[in-house]
Protein backbone atom coordinates (compact mmCIF):
# COMPACT_ATOMS: atom_id res chain seq x y z
CA UNK A 1 0.00 0.00 0.00
CA UNK A 2 1.20 3.21 -1.01
CA UNK A 3 2.11 5.85 1.80
CA UNK A 4 1.43 9.85 2.35
CA UNK A 5 4.35 11.84 0.81
CA UNK A 6 5.96 12.95 3.57
CA UNK A 7 8.54 14.91 1.95
CA UNK A 8 5.20 16.85 0.55
CA UNK A 9 4.38 17.15 4.06
CA UNK A 10 7.51 18.75 5.17
CA UNK A 11 7.94 20.67 2.56
CA UNK A 12 4.74 22.48 3.09
CA UNK A 13 5.27 22.68 6.89
CA UNK A 14 8.23 24.00 6.02
CA UNK A 15 7.30 26.93 3.92
CA UNK A 16 3.92 27.33 6.44
CA UNK A 17 5.51 28.03 9.62
CA UNK A 18 7.92 31.25 7.31
CA UNK A 19 4.58 33.01 7.28
CA UNK A 20 3.86 35.00 9.86
CA UNK A 21 0.13 34.10 11.13
CA UNK A 22 0.80 35.06 15.16
CA UNK A 23 -3.42 36.28 16.13
CA UNK A 24 -4.14 39.90 17.53
CA UNK A 25 -6.30 39.82 20.05
CA UNK A 26 -6.74 43.72 20.08
CA UNK A 27 -7.90 43.66 16.42
CA UNK A 28 -11.45 43.74 15.24
CA UNK A 29 -10.70 42.78 11.70
CA UNK A 30 -11.31 39.05 10.52
CA UNK A 31 -8.86 37.78 10.14
CA UNK A 32 -7.02 39.62 12.90
CA UNK A 33 -3.95 39.46 11.23
CA UNK A 34 -3.09 39.74 7.50
CA UNK A 35 -0.69 36.41 7.22
CA UNK A 36 -3.08 34.58 8.40
CA UNK A 37 -4.75 35.82 4.61
CA UNK A 38 -1.68 35.28 3.03
CA UNK A 39 -1.56 31.62 4.61
CA UNK A 40 -4.86 30.95 3.29
CA UNK A 41 -4.75 31.63 0.20
CA UNK A 42 -0.98 29.98 -0.37
CA UNK A 43 -3.12 26.73 0.87
CA UNK A 44 -5.34 27.43 -1.88
CA UNK A 45 -3.02 27.78 -4.35
CA UNK A 46 -0.90 24.47 -2.87
CA UNK A 47 -4.61 22.67 -3.28
CA UNK A 48 -5.12 23.72 -7.15
CA UNK A 49 -1.18 22.33 -7.53
CA UNK A 50 -1.97 18.88 -6.25
CA UNK A 51 -4.86 18.30 -8.50
CA UNK A 52 -7.50 19.94 -5.19
CA UNK A 53 -9.53 21.64 -7.82
CA UNK A 54 -13.04 22.53 -5.46
CA UNK A 55 -10.75 24.70 -3.29
CA UNK A 56 -11.33 28.25 -1.89
CA UNK A 57 -10.65 31.28 -0.03
CA UNK A 58 -13.89 32.46 1.80
CA UNK A 59 -12.89 36.06 2.46
CA UNK A 60 -16.05 37.01 4.88
CA UNK A 61 -14.99 34.49 7.39
CA UNK A 62 -10.80 33.94 6.43
CA UNK A 63 -11.55 30.42 5.83
CA UNK A 64 -9.81 28.42 2.95
CA UNK A 65 -12.06 25.16 2.13
CA UNK A 66 -11.77 22.30 0.18
CA UNK A 67 -13.48 19.06 -0.80
CA UNK A 68 -13.01 15.94 -3.03
CA UNK A 69 -16.13 14.53 -4.47
CA UNK A 70 -16.95 10.63 -3.15
CA UNK A 71 -15.40 7.95 -5.13
CA UNK A 72 -17.80 4.91 -4.47
CA UNK A 73 -21.47 4.41 -5.59
CA UNK A 74 -22.87 3.88 -2.05
CA UNK A 75 -24.43 7.08 0.22
CA UNK A 76 -21.94 7.46 2.52
CA UNK A 77 -21.43 10.20 5.30
CA UNK A 78 -19.09 13.26 4.88
CA UNK A 79 -16.46 13.61 7.05
CA UNK A 80 -14.39 16.83 7.25
CA UNK A 81 -10.87 17.90 8.42
CA UNK A 82 -10.02 20.69 10.57
CA UNK A 83 -6.63 23.26 11.29
CA UNK A 84 -6.03 26.64 12.27
CA UNK A 85 -4.27 29.13 10.55
CA UNK A 86 -3.12 31.44 13.61
CA UNK A 87 -0.07 30.89 15.72
CA UNK A 88 0.20 31.53 19.55
CA UNK A 89 0.85 34.88 21.09
CA UNK A 90 4.86 34.71 20.53
CA UNK A 91 7.15 35.92 18.27
CA UNK A 92 6.35 34.70 14.98
CA UNK A 93 9.18 37.55 12.84
CA UNK A 94 11.53 35.59 10.76
CA UNK A 95 10.86 31.85 11.53
CA UNK A 96 13.39 30.04 10.59
CA UNK A 97 12.98 26.30 10.74
CA UNK A 98 16.02 23.63 11.70
CA UNK A 99 15.93 20.62 10.25
CA UNK A 100 17.69 18.16 12.66
CA UNK A 101 18.06 14.83 10.87
CA UNK A 102 18.37 11.46 12.67
CA UNK A 103 18.33 12.95 16.21
CA UNK A 104 20.57 11.24 18.87
CA UNK A 105 18.38 11.46 22.11
CA UNK A 106 20.99 13.98 22.74
CA UNK A 107 20.40 18.18 23.66
CA UNK A 108 19.83 19.72 20.34
CA UNK A 109 21.90 23.33 19.98
CA UNK A 110 18.56 25.92 18.72
CA UNK A 111 20.98 28.76 19.16
CA UNK A 112 24.50 28.72 19.88
CA UNK A 113 25.15 32.46 19.81
CA UNK A 114 22.27 33.01 22.43
CA UNK A 115 22.83 29.40 23.96
CA UNK A 116 19.24 28.34 23.27
CA UNK A 117 19.30 24.19 23.93
CA UNK A 118 16.35 21.94 23.66
CA UNK A 119 16.92 18.90 26.26
CA UNK A 120 15.53 16.66 26.59
CA UNK A 121 16.47 17.11 31.02
CA UNK A 122 13.86 19.65 30.26
CA UNK A 123 11.66 17.73 27.96
CA UNK A 124 11.99 13.79 28.70
CA UNK A 125 9.59 12.93 25.67
CA UNK A 126 12.33 14.17 23.19
CA UNK A 127 13.83 10.72 23.73
CA UNK A 128 10.90 8.92 22.04
CA UNK A 129 11.97 10.49 18.87
CA UNK A 130 15.29 9.39 18.47
CA UNK A 131 16.58 8.37 14.92
CA UNK A 132 13.75 10.56 13.61
CA UNK A 133 14.23 14.21 12.09
CA UNK A 134 13.29 17.16 14.54
CA UNK A 135 12.71 20.68 13.01
CA UNK A 136 12.60 23.61 15.49
CA UNK A 137 13.23 27.13 15.24
CA UNK A 138 16.40 28.87 15.52
CA UNK A 139 15.47 29.76 19.35
CA UNK A 140 14.36 33.08 18.57
CA UNK A 141 10.77 32.49 17.74
CA UNK A 142 7.58 29.88 17.99
CA UNK A 143 7.98 27.23 15.25
CA UNK A 144 4.04 27.38 15.06
CA UNK A 145 4.10 23.65 14.21
CA UNK A 146 0.43 24.39 16.87
CA UNK A 147 -1.09 24.17 14.14
CA UNK A 148 0.62 24.13 10.67
CA UNK A 149 1.87 20.83 11.53
CA UNK A 150 -2.08 20.00 11.39
CA UNK A 151 -2.25 21.82 7.89
CA UNK A 152 0.42 19.87 6.40
CA UNK A 153 -1.14 16.30 7.50
CA UNK A 154 -3.94 17.44 5.73
CA UNK A 155 -2.75 18.60 2.61
CA UNK A 156 -0.93 14.92 2.69
CA UNK A 157 -3.95 13.25 2.82
CA UNK A 158 -5.62 15.28 0.01
CA UNK A 159 -2.85 14.51 -2.05
CA UNK A 160 -2.61 10.54 -0.92
CA UNK A 161 -6.61 10.77 -2.25
CA UNK A 162 -5.78 12.81 -5.47
CA UNK A 163 -2.56 10.37 -6.10
CA UNK A 164 -4.29 6.97 -5.05
CA UNK A 165 -8.17 6.83 -6.33
CA UNK A 166 -8.42 3.32 -5.98
CA UNK A 167 -8.58 4.38 -2.08
CA UNK A 168 -11.87 4.56 -1.80
CA UNK A 169 -13.58 7.64 0.65
CA UNK A 170 -17.15 9.49 0.69
CA UNK A 171 -17.28 12.92 0.66
CA UNK A 172 -14.18 15.01 2.34
CA UNK A 173 -14.40 18.44 3.27
CA UNK A 174 -11.46 20.27 5.08
CA UNK A 175 -11.08 23.92 6.44
CA UNK A 176 -8.42 25.82 7.74
CA UNK A 177 -9.51 28.41 9.58
CA UNK A 178 -8.41 32.20 11.75
CA UNK A 179 -7.61 33.33 14.99
CA UNK A 180 -8.16 29.89 17.07
CA UNK A 181 -5.67 30.96 19.41
CA UNK A 182 -7.50 34.05 20.61
CA UNK A 183 -10.97 32.19 20.35
CA UNK A 184 -12.17 34.24 17.72
CA UNK A 185 -12.15 31.83 14.69
CA UNK A 186 -14.75 29.55 15.25
CA UNK A 187 -17.51 32.09 15.12
CA UNK A 188 -16.63 32.28 11.22
CA UNK A 189 -17.29 29.19 10.95
CA UNK A 190 -18.64 29.04 7.28
CA UNK A 191 -21.42 26.25 8.13
CA UNK A 192 -22.87 26.23 4.52
CA UNK A 193 -19.47 25.72 2.96
CA UNK A 194 -18.86 22.59 5.02
CA UNK A 195 -21.84 20.32 5.41
CA UNK A 196 -20.42 17.21 7.47
CA UNK A 197 -21.82 15.88 10.42
CA UNK A 198 -18.29 14.94 11.93
CA UNK A 199 -15.12 15.93 11.65
CA UNK A 200 -11.46 15.69 13.29
CA UNK A 201 -9.34 18.83 14.39
CA UNK A 202 -5.67 18.17 13.95
CA UNK A 203 -4.11 19.97 16.65
CA UNK A 204 -1.36 18.57 18.98
CA UNK A 205 -1.45 15.79 20.57
CA UNK A 206 0.93 12.87 20.30
CA UNK A 207 1.15 10.67 17.78
CA UNK A 208 -2.24 8.47 17.17
CA UNK A 209 -3.96 10.17 20.14
CA UNK A 210 -7.47 11.02 19.50
CA UNK A 211 -9.51 13.04 21.93
CA UNK A 212 -13.14 13.24 22.20
CA UNK A 213 -13.56 16.97 23.54
CA UNK A 214 -15.10 19.22 22.06
CA UNK A 215 -11.72 21.62 22.24
CA UNK A 216 -11.56 25.31 22.91
CA UNK A 217 -8.16 26.83 24.08
CA UNK A 218 -9.56 29.92 24.63
CA UNK A 219 -11.70 29.09 27.53
CA UNK A 220 -9.55 26.05 28.45
CA UNK A 221 -6.81 28.94 29.17
CA UNK A 222 -9.26 30.80 31.57
ZN1 LIG B 1 -3.62 24.75 18.01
Amino acid sequence: MAKIDSNLVQESFIKYVKVNTRSDPQSTDTPTTPGQVELAKLIVNDLHEIGVSNTIFDSKSGYAVASLASNVSEDISAIGYIAHLDTADFNADNISPQIHYNYDGKDVVLNEKKQVILSPKSFPKLKRHIGETLITTDGTTLLGADDKAGIAEIIGMLKYYVDHPYVKHGPVYVAFGPDEEIGKGAKQFPVQLFPTEFAYTLDNGDLGEMRPETFNSFTSRN
